[in-house]
């Protein structure tokens, strides 16, 4: 199945460097690896723009995860938190009473 659109992704080189990228529907890709003057390098497979950068790791857009900008929840565990007043507190995890 070949994809409609260009599909952005991130290059982490080993170096820790991130550069930005798309790979298009015929899968040749690009990345951005100047971003003052815009300059970028393609390749005609994301392999191979990808060997031609030592290796590292795509990161791709569709692929990442939501970034909500709040902290990952954590469980509640406060023990007056049980039964029903849990939903109305919005606590997460488990019920410290049943466990
Ligand atoms: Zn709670």
């Amino acid at each position: 199945m070949t994809a409609a659109f260009a599909r952005g992704f991130r290059l982490h080189l080993s170096h820790g460097q991130v550069l930005d990228g798309a790979q298009y529907p015929n899968g040749w890709a690009l990345v951005m690896d100047d971003p003052e003057w815009g300059l970028c390098s393609s390749a005609r497979t994301i392999e191979l723009l990808q060997a031609g950068y030592g290796g590292g790791r795509i990161e791709w857009a569709d692929e990442a995860p939501a970034e909500t900008g709040l902290p990952p929840t954590q469980p509640c565990t406060d023990p007056r938190h049980t039964g029903a007043i849990r939903e109305q507190l919005g606590c997460s995890g488990p019920d410290p009473a049943t466990t």
